[in-house]
Parts: structure tokens; sequence; C-alpha cells
């Protein structure tokens, strides 16, 4: 039986086995094999220059940085299999774990297994995802390709109001796409984007594919009112259609709020189960960074030590 298991493979995973690795504790951590369809060390391994995790002014690339994190936790002891969990029984201690090839057991458990950004998968959109097309404009968008350009977002809900409000402060003009002719986020978000000069919001219309030659320069859209289908020019283009979490595979044993995030106590990591943590993109809808994963990470490790000491099995 191990002290703690961690299941995902981010900066959130990582850092917890880290810590946990250091704090003496038998730390195993199953870092997946394409789960929700990301590579070993997660969402940052489909990106390439990371700008705003501390430690590397001259940036590096998100492989670049998974690899080095990766080998931090190596280094500290941690076991890592690069399988994916596919059942957990929550129902008493120690918590069963189980792959294609193994089953464990574990005193305590911490789930990071993030979350996916949804695209739409139109045609060209392969072609031109990160040369031109991002999930993240906190992320992405003070990129000098996206300096003094017309960008658009698509998506008419908190996220999109946020990310348009971002790229406003590097982007010419920014066209938000929005399926509807009512936005869905918050009245206070939605007025602060309507204020802005920089902002157009293009209602009733879809997107239905792209287009450029070696990067992103323009948009196919589609004005569902009229049927009246348009290119426009734009260097870059951002997705918020909203994450899809990864929780399947916990088969509703803890409890989740109504997108399907593991609901945790505010300012704490602990779940609706002791003994069970969450950190990392798997329970955060609001700030998704590598750095916010990483620091839940370390918040995971220090409160399931803690548990482990007070509930020895
Ligand atoms: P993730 O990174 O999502 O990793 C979770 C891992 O767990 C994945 O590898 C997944 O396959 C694995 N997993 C899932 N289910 C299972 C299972 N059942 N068993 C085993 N393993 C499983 N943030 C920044 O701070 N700066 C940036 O510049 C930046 N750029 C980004 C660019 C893009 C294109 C994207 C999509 C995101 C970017 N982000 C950036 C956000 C950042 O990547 C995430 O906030 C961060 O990676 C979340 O970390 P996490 O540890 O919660 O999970
Ligand atoms: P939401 O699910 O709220 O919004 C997604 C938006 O994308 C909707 O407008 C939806 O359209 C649109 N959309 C979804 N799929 C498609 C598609 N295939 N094609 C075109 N458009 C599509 O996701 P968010 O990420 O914006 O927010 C998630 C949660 O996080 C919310 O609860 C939000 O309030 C919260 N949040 C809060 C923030 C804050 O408080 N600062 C910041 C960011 C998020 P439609 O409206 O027609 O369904």
């Amino acid at each position: 039986m191990k002290d703690i298991i961690i299941v995902g493979s981010g900066p959130a995973g990582h850092t917890a086995a880290i810590y946990s690795a250091r704090a003496g504790l038998n730390t195993t951590l199953f870092e997946g094999w394409m789960a929700g369809g990301v590579a070993p060390g997660g969402q940052l391994t489909t990106t390439n220059e990371i700008e705003n995790f501390p430690g590397f002014p001259e940036g590096m690339t998100g492989p670049e940085l998974m690899v080095i994190i990766r080998k931090q936790s190596v280094k500290q002891g941690v076991e890592i299999f690069t399988e994916t969990v596919e059942s957990i029984d929550l129902s008493s201690r120690p918590f069963k774990i189980k792959t294609s090839s193994r089953e464990m057991e574990t005193a305590v458990l911490i789930v990071a297994t993030g979350a996916i950004a949804r695209r739409m998968g139109v045609p060209n959109e392969e072609k031109f995802w990160q040369k031109g097309i991002s999930a993240c404009a906190v992320c992405d968008g003070a990129l000098p390709l996206f300096r003094n350009q017309p960008l658009v977002v698509i998506g008419g809900g908190d996220t999109a109001m946020e990310e348009a409000m971002h790229l406003s402060k590097f982007g010419s003009k920014i066209y938000v796409v929005h399926r509807r002719d009512e936005l869905r986020a918050s009245k206070a978000m939605q007025k602060r984007v309507l204020a802005n000069d920089k902002i157009e919001i293009l209602w009733n219309t879809v997107m239905l594919d792209v287009g450029g030659s070696d990067v992103l320069e323009y948009v196919l859209l589609k004005n569902i009112k009229t049927d009246k289908e348009f290119k426009q020019e734009v260097k870059g283009l951002f997705y918020a259609i909203g994450h899809t979490p990864n929780t399947a595979f916990l088969d509703g044993q803890l409890d989740l709020d109504d997108a399907g995030y593991i609901l945790t106590n505010p300012g704490t990591t602990v779940t609706s189960i002791p003994g069970v943590y969450a950190a990392g993109d798997v329970q955060d809808k609001v700030y998704r960074q590598a750095i916010t994963s990483a620091g839940t990470g370390c918040m995971a490790s220090l409160e399931a030590a803690k548990y482990l000491e007070e509930n020895p099995l």
C-alpha cells in the first residue's frame, strides 16, 4: 500500500508529488497515457513559449518545462507509471486505484487530472493550431504575432469576455464571435466588454473554417440569421467555448459542480471524501494557469500529509 497516490501529471500533480516525496511519504504518480487526448506532462505539452512561469527569464517551451519538472519528481524519489487510471474505489480507505495493468491501494489520494480546452474542430484547425490559434489569451495574447493585429475570440461566456478584454491591450481590433444574440457572461463582464471601443461582437455568427498560408490569416464566418458567409481577416483566434475537466473516471464518487469540476472547500483542496484532495485545473475554472495549478498541488500535498499523520492506517 502506498502512502499517497497522485493521478495526473501536469504542474499540479508533479508539484504535489515533489512535496510529498520530500516529506518522506511513499509517493506514486500515474502520469496517464494520452488521457483526455493529452500527453504525459499535461496541457503545457500542447504549447510553445511559456513566458509567465517564474524562474525562466528567457522563457521556454511547454514540453521542455514539463520534462524538467518531471525530472525533479524522479530525483525526489517519486515512482511514476505511464498509465491512465481507469477507475478508483473511494468507498473506504485504503482507496483502490485501477489501471489496465495494475491495481494499487493508497492511504490518501490527490486528483490532479486537469481539464481540456474545447475546440471546434473546423477543417483546417489542426494546420493553424499554435500558428495563430490558441485556447488561452492570458498565456499567448502578448506574443509578438498578435501585437497590433485584428484578433477573434469565439464564445459568449465569462471566459470569452475576459479573453477579449485582455486581448484588447495588445490587438488592434477584437471580434467576439457568438452564436446567439445574447451573451451568457455575467452582466458585469458584459458591461465592460460593450464599453470597450476595440471590441466588436459579431452576433448570431458561427465559424466555419480558418485559413492562411503559413500562419492564420482569416476566419470564415457565417451569420446564421442571414445565412451570409464572409471572411474576416485576423492574425489570432482564441477559443473560449468552455473546458472539460477530466473527472469521468471518478464515476460520481466525488461531489462535482454542474460543469464536472471537483468541488473543494474554499481556500483548500479538500474534497467531499476525507483523505481525497483535488489540485489544478480539475478543480479551478477561473484561473487555469500553470503556476496556480502548481500552487494548489503544493496545498494538496501539505493537506494530505497532515491528514495522513492524524489518520494513519
Ligand atoms: P494538466 O496540465 O491538464 O495535466 C493533467 C494531466 O493528467 C494530463 O497529462 C492528463 O493526460 C493526465 N490525466 C488525465 N486523466 C488521467 C487519468 N485518469 N489517469 C492518469 N492521468 C490522467 N498556463 C500558464 O501558466 N502559462 C502559459 O503560457 C500557458 N499556456 C497554455 C497554452 C495552451 C494551449 C493551453 C491549453 C494551456 C496553457 N496554460 C498555460 C494553462 C496550463 O497549461 C494549465 O493551467 C495547467 O497545465 C494545468 O495543470 P494541471 O496540473 O491542473 O493539469
Ligand atoms: P461557458 O460554458 O460559460 O461559456 C461557453 C461559451 O461558449 C457560451 O457562450 C457558449 O455559447 C459558447 N460555445 C460553447 N460551445 C460552442 C461551440 N461549439 N460553438 C460556438 N460557441 C460555443 O464557459 P466559460 O469558460 O466562459 O465559463 C465557465 C464557468 O467559469 C462559468 O461558470 C463562468 O461564469 C466561470 N468563469 C468565471 C470567471 C470570473 O468570474 N471572472 C472567468 C471565467 C469563467 P452559448 O451561450 O450559446 O451556450
